[in-house]
């Protein structure tokens, strides 16, 4: 008889890796797989900084700013030795940007302080404008966290090739096995092949991070339209995710690492900045920039038993039983996944309700309509 698992996550990266280290706690038997490796997605390329939005008190911003304050507690919770809480300075683009700050002020929900761009100079910045300083923001070593969070559970290099119902569990089938699980998460990142979930509109968006050997004392990180890392071990971060023509994985190039270094220039020293390596990913992120944590509807059922759900007909919704999707968290992913992980297994654990920001049905509905529009 094979061994059956409460859940298998399929991706080992931070969101799978979160959810699987929340349901062990709650005493799941949980299996992880992931094709290339813990953190081989976009979660070992990211800079991994933990920090809140900044705006005009959109929903998206309010919803980041609470994952921020979950998440930095958790990280501190639970593996304090890789985050390194160093605060984040966010410094306006330019004088309209500059601006901007004053009105944003009012929406900052997290600690921050106001720092003058001379307090800035004297930390070794070479921002032209006052700036917001949040002193509970910080930096993940991103690769160690997954693996911390992952020391426990039983992780398997294996990729999955199809999910396959059987009576009431889920066999999936793999190169190397057909391994047996009530749940099924798919924590896939950009890669959703496993299910029809058309409607999420998970996209890949390409970005670049690099490490710098430096001597350069430099206590605090910052973001500006690129983010620059504390000083932590003689390593300085630099990183950037905003390449949306780039869809498929490519090559990393110290081309690009390059650029930042020089960009980087003009907000610090770089002169004695060396290239270490460089590391480059895909972050998928959803239609609406808002997670995807959730059930996964069953399509095909819906739209053959209601077809005029394209034509703006609301039945009630079909899930597939068991199935459930972590993903769509875009360039925040460090900062949202402790608390998505959370609200996914209240959900899966104690039958708590999803919160509808973060639900994926709101997507479903429009999703069809735009089918029918393009008959
Ligand atoms: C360059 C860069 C910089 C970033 N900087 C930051 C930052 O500063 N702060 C921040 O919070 N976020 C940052 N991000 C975003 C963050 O990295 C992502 O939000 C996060 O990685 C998403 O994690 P995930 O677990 O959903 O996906 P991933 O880390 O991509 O994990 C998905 C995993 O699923 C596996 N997989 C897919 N299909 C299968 C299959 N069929 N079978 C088995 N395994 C499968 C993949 O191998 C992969 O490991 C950055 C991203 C990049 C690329």
């Amino acid at each position: 008889m094979s061994k059956t698992y409460d859940t298998i996550i399929v991706g080992a990266g931070i969101a799978g890796a979160t959810l699987a280290y929340v349901l062990t706690q709650q005493h799941q038997k949980v299996l992880v797989l992931d094709k290339k490796g813990i953190a081989s997605g976009g979660s070992g390329a990211a800079g991994a900084f933990v920090s809140p939005k900044i705006g005009k008190g959109s929903a998206l911003q309010t919803l980041t700013n609470e994952a921020f304050e979950y998440a930095k507690d958790f990280y501190l919770r639970t593996c304090p030795e890789h985050f390194h809480q160093t605060g984040v300075i966010r410094i306006p683009k330019d004088e309209a940007d500059a601006q901007k700050f004053f009105e944003y002020e009012k929406y900052n929900e997290n600690s921050y302080e106001w720092y003058s761009k001379e307090r800035l100079h004297a930390l070794g910045i070479e921002a032209g404008f006052d700036s917001f300083f949040f002193p509970e923001a910080g930096d993940c070593d991103a690769p160690k966290v997954c693996q911390f969070l992952l020391s426990d559970i039983e992780v398997r290099i294996e990729e999955v090739l199809q999910l396959q119902k059987e009576n009431q569990l889920y066999q999936l089938l793999t190169p190397h096995s057909s391994l047996l699980t009530k749940n099924v998460v798919l924590a896939t990142g950009y890669e959703s092949t496993l299910a029809d979930l058309r409607y999420m509109g998970i996209r890949g968006t390409w970005g670049t991070r690099e490490d710098f050997g430096s001597t350069l004392d430099l206590n605090v990180s910052m973001h500006q339209s690129m983010s620059v890392g504390a000083n932590v071990d003689g390593i300085i971060k630099l990183g950037a995710t905003h390449e949306k023509e780039v869809k498929e994985v490519v090559s990393c190039s110290e081309t690009q690492a390059l650029t930042l270094k020089e960009k980087a220039s003009s907000l610090i020293d770089t002169s004695d900045l060396e290239l270490k390596e460089v590391f480059c990913g895909m972050r998928a992120g959803s239609k609406d920039y808002f997670p995807l944590v959730g059930k996964v509807i069953d399509v095909p059922y819906m739209l053959e038993t209601c077809p005029a759900i394209v034509r703006g007909a609301k039945p009630v919704l079909k899930h597939i039983d068991n199935l459930y999707v972590l993903n769509g968290l875009g360039g925040r992913g460090f900062v949202f996944a402790p608390l998505m992980a959370e609200i996914l297994a209240k959900h899966m654990t104690q039958g708590l309700e999803i919160d509808k920001r973060v639900n994926p049905d709101r997507l479903f509905l429009k999703w069809c309509r735009k089918l029918g529009s393009r008959e």
